[in-house]
């Protein structure tokens, strides 16, 4: 597959490495970098690219600049029910908080597009991909799944952020290989202090979460 418009939601830890990845590969197309934020100082021990010139500028513009790559567009938007998706191919989730994650998700499976989640927190990461019809987020962690600590508030590896940001690089370089392929649905787990990675099937079984692409609140 070549020419893959690919929409990275979160400029932070996570998605500002998975950005930069995303310019070493030649067959995307286009890097769609959604976020509402400002750079602030704390962002700056584990986000690379912002510097302390930057506090205050919107992120999305400040990693554009840093990358100086033709193929990326920066959005300064938050991403909600009402968000205007552009056209893309896979969606990734960087971000940090529920909400953001299942209007994503709402919106990859009302339109049939693939998405991965990807989270980090202390020295734990997690990327799955995401089927448009298989077991959605609520069907992995469970219905009482509710905003947890966040980054902010409960801190990160650096380590961690990279880690996760080069499994969901590996994983669309498989989609981008064999978009069929069926071991790409699975949910990695990356322990930072083992330094160990494993992954639990995910399968395509039902989700009874959602109709029509609807989530059933
Ligand atoms: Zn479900």
């Amino acid at each position: 597959m070549n020419g893959v418009r690919v929409a990275v939601v979160g400029a932070g830890a996570t998605g500002s490495p998975t950005v930069w990845g995303l310019t070493q590969c030649d067959w995307v197309s286009q890097i769609i970098v959604v976020d509402p934020d400002q750079v602030a100082l704390s962002n700056l021990p584990r986000q690379p690219w912002y510097h302390p010139e930057d506090v205050g500028r919107p992120k999305v513009v400040v990693l554009a600049e840093r990358l100086a790559h033709p193929r990326i567009m920066g959005i300064h938007d938050a991403v909600d029910e009402d968000f205007t998706w552009p056209p893309v191919d896979v969606v990734i989730d960087a971000t940090d908080n529920v909400k953001t994650r299942q209007d994503i998700e709402a919106w990859a499976r009302r339109h049939h597009i693939p998405w991965i989640f990807s989270s980090a927190l202390r020295w734990e990461g997690q990327v799955a991909w995401m089927h448009p019809e298989g077991p959605c987020l609520r069907c992995l962690f469970g219905d009482d799944w509710l905003d947890g600590p966040r980054c902010f508030e409960a801190g990160v590896v650096s380590g961690v952020t990279l880690a996760v940001a080069g499994q969901v690089i590996g994983l669309l370089e498989r989609w981008q290989h064999n978009p069929a392929d069926p071991d790409l649905y699975a949910l990695w787990l990356i322990d930072g202090w083992e330094s160990r990675v494993w992954s639990v099937r995910l399968g395509e079984g039902r989700c009874p979460h959602y109709a029509m692409g609807t989530y059933k609140r």
